[in-house]
């Protein structure tokens, strides 16, 4: 005789119910053999579905032992159990036990994978079992659409999967008509040509011709053990072999797949926290920068424009061509000033905004006699508009909407309306910082309009002219274009006094009370200047006796060269010299002005600074941002701002965190069921545990790249949270704020995984108050 599968000796089982103590199984005693097909009867609570879970290494026990193929149970540890049932047993129950999502053929081929099977070998095995439970026509057809008495055979389908010596069915015909049941109970005696089969039923009639045993319980004891045939020889098979295939990704894949609507709202929910993990942590990294928190201070720029960088090689040497493409190519950057220290100058052209006009008293005459003059002072007032050439842009900007670009320092571009051509402009640039005196004053005709950026577009001499006496030159030239008055009237506004002076065709000079007939100046030769009006003013009050005609006979010699002067000239940018066009070239060629050493740069955000910045860096340049330099001092009330900015940012993220968890979890209880299924089949809890890992990864993964191209969305049709946020945000924040995510979805898995294995692995988690989940508990 072969050795028994399963032995009950003196086995007790007591349920606690409050203080009540209830005793599911008492004293019983039993033994099941390879081949026997067996029923169990018994009224509703006398114990049947308590004693099929224990066989079933489903409930532990209290008192007695269980025998499992001679060995004793009670030392089993939850990893035995395990084994237990993932091999050995297969369990039926009136709730089917099959994975109502998925196809029919999945539920059977998963139920083979999980024994180790192959996936080829697993299909084609399970079309051969639903031949035999007769779903084979059905396979493709989802499980939740079966009706009952196909649910059941699917489940047996399952069952049989599994090459388990045990096969346990509590009650499979209970929802089922006769006909139907009649098919399952046949299925399940066929099962047992190769197995032990415990059929607990309370309709002994539907399996009397079938068993060959028959028990009976009664208020948790047994009463009867009646043996009704003989139960055939089984040869003993070789086990199948396990493949330590990890299963986790199939199984993942499977649960998502058969619950589309679950898998949607997982989806969709991840994708909100992904968006609002990005909100709010993106949102705090922005605020981290506390620049814009500061008081900009401009002691060393004026101008502190938040999209301006300044850049100068690292050899400080002049910027060449290629200088000006290799920083337009870097990204962010959309326009160059190529004269960076006109930049921070000021450009005043609208009275009362940039400039006043104050009138200011001088006495010009002796102590007894005094004469009240009264002269005109500009005193420059704006602080927000600079001077500027026409800048290189990174793309091909249109940059003119009309006219033309200026061609020398007294024509500008300015912003607005063609009506604008033509007209001319006195303009006021002056630099508090490092000018002494003044400022220049240029009377600049409108030859071009734009409607790029603001203000007004010089030409490039005038830019050079300035950068070279930044940078020290000993005279400061500008190219005489206009003919030049041989005669110049000079009046102060108020009429009151005047000095008259001549042009170099009529020397000497001298001051006179009637303007002189008007001639033209001669053409300027390249080694000829004019000095201005101001200077020979000066030399005129400071030597009043004085030759003047010896100070145009002399020349004046300059590091460019010996010039002889020819005449005064009436430009308004005071002690200047006036040369040729050509020779004004060439001095600033010879001053190494021809191209700026220092470059002014406008990104397209504040935001992209420090990334233009690292890349200027890498390109071999020194740049800074005057901006972040300037902003020395805290603003109190926008500090205060910022970091409450900084608190609501955190609260709010660790709020969708925390809900995260929560909600997420709410969500995977509902994939318990399907996990004790599988669990029945063999799915181990590590495996179970990992599959849930994968899902969540999978899942969230798929909900940031939603979310990603949520935010793209907004942000490229300029909704200003988001947008800002994403200028802000380069690859590694985007990393930062995807890993945050993952993070905390991983905590939410670990906590699910966890509270799986105390749900559906309660003796590996070691826990053992279960409750029988699909069971009519009678009191
Ligand atoms: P049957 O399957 O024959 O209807 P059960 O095995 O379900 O009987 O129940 C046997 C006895 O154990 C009943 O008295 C029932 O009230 C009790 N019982 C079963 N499960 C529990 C439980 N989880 N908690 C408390 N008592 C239980
Ligand atoms: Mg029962």
């Amino acid at each position: 005789m072969a050795q028994p599968i399963l032995t009950l000796q003196e086995l007790s089982k007591y349920y606690v119910n409050g203080r009540n103590v209830v005793a599911g199984l008492n004293r019983v005693s039993l033994s099941f053999e390879q081949g026997e097909f067996v029923a169990i009867t018994g009224e509703s609570g006398s114990g049947k579905s308590t004693l099929a879970h224990i066989l079933g290494g489903i409930l532990p026990y209290e008192d007695g032992e269980l025998f499992i193929e001679g060995k004793p149970t009670s030392h089993f540890d939850g990893g035995d159990w395990e084994r237990y049932r993932a091999e050995s047993v297969g369990f039926i129950s009136q709730s089917y036990g099959i994975l109502p999502g998925a196809t029919v053929l999945e539920n059977v081929v998963s139920a083979l994978r999980l024994t180790g099977m192959e996936k080829d070998q697993a299909l084609s095995e399970a079309e051969k079992i639903l031949e035999e439970v007769e779903l084979l026509p059905m396979k493709n057809r989802r499980s939740a659409k079966l009706s009952s008495g196909q649910k059941q055979r699917l489940s047996i389908a399952r069952a049989l999967a599994k090459p388990s010596k045990v096969l346990i069915a509590d009650e499979p015909t209970g929802n089922l008509d006769p006909e139907n049941s009649d098919k399952v109970i046949r299925l399940l005696a066929r099962a047992a040509r190769e197995r032990l089969v415990i059929l607990i039923t309370h309709e002994f009639d539907e399996c009397r011709d079938y068993v060959t045993r028959h028990i009976s319980l009664q208020d948790g004891k047994l009463i009867a053990d009646a043996r009704l045939r003989s139960a055939p020889e089984i040869p003993e098979s070789a086990p199948r072999q396990r493949s330590g295939k990890d299963l986790s990704l199939p199984v993942a894949w499977l649960q998502t797949k058969s619950r589309p609507m679950w898998a949607a709202v997982v989806l969709l929910f991840l994708t909100l926290t992904a968006f609002a993990v990005f909100a709010f942590l993106g949102s705090f990294i922005v605020a981290l920068d506390d620049t814009s928190t500061r008081i900009y201070d401009s002691n060393a720029f004026l101008n502190g424009a938040p999209e301006r960088i300044v850049a100068v090689r690292g050899d400080l040497a002049n910027m060449t061509q290629e200088d000006y493409d290799k920083i337009l190519s870097i990204k962010y950057v959309e326009q160059i000033e190529k004269f960076g220290y006109i930049a921070d100058i000021y450009c005043a052209w609208e009275q009362d905004r940039d400039y006043v006009v104050n009138s200011v008293q001088n006495n010009m005459g002796t102590g007894r006699r005094p004469e009240y003059v009264y002269t005109d002072v500009i005193e420059i007032t704006t602080t927000d508009r600079f001077m500027q050439t026409v800048p290189l842009f990174a793309d091909d900007t249109e940059f003119l909407t009309a006219g033309r670009l200026p061609e020398r320092y007294d024509e500008i571009v300015a912003v607005g309306g063609e009506d604008l051509l033509g007209q001319t402009i006195t303009v006021y640039l002056q630099d508090d910082v490092t000018w002494s005196t003044g400022y220049l004053q240029v009377d600049a005709t409108v030859v071009g309009v734009t409607d790029q950026g603001e203000g007004l577009y010089f030409h490039d001499e005038l830019a050079q002219a300035i950068t070279a006496s930044y940078l020290g030159a000993e005279y400061t030239c500008i190219p005489m274009y206009r003919e030049v008055p041989s005669a110049l009237v000079y009046k102060n506004l108020r009429d009151t006094w005047s000095i008259y002076r001549y042009g170099p065709n009529c020397p000497p000079f001298r001051m006179d009370s009637s303007p002189a007939p008007g001639s033209t100046m001669k053409q300027l030769g390249d080694d000829e200047t004019y000095i201005s009006f101001a200077t020979y003013l000066e030399q005129l009050l400071l030597y009043p006796t004085a030759d003047y005609s010896a100070l145009y006979k002399s020349g004046l010699t300059t590091p460019e060269g010996e010039f002889r002067i020819a005449g005064v000239h009436d430009s308004t940018l005071e002690n200047a010299l006036g040369v040729s066009p050509d020779a004004f070239r060439r001095i600033m060629a010879e001053q190494n002005v021809a191209n700026g050493n220092q470059v002014s740069i406008t990104v397209s955000d504040y935001a992209y600074t420090d990334r233009v910045l690292a890349d200027l860096e890498e390109a071999g340049y020194i740049a800074l941002s005057p901006y972040v330099l300037g902003s020395a001092q805290i603003d109190e009330d926008l500090a205060a701002q910022r970091s409450q900015t900084l608190y609501i940012c955190i609260g709010a993220l660790v709020a969708i965190l925390a809900l995260q968890i929560i909600v997420l979890r709410a969500l995977f209880h509902m994939e318990t069921e399907s996990f004790r299924i599988l669990s029945d089949m063999g799915l181990t809890c590590r495996t179970a545990q990992k599959s849930i890992f994968w899902q969540m990864l999978l899942f969230t993964l798929a909900g940031q790249l939603v979310s990603i191209g949520a935010i793209l969305l907004c942000s490229s049709s300029g909704i200003p949270q988001i947008s800002n946020v994403t200028k802000y945000l380069y690859g590694i924040w985007w990393i930062v704020i995807s890993l945050v995510h993952l993070l905390s979805t991983a905590l939410a898995a670990w906590v699910i995984a966890r509270g799986l294995k105390k749900r559906v692995y309660p003796r590996t988690a070691g826990y053992v108050d279960l409750v029988i989940d699909d069971e009519e508990v009678t009191a």
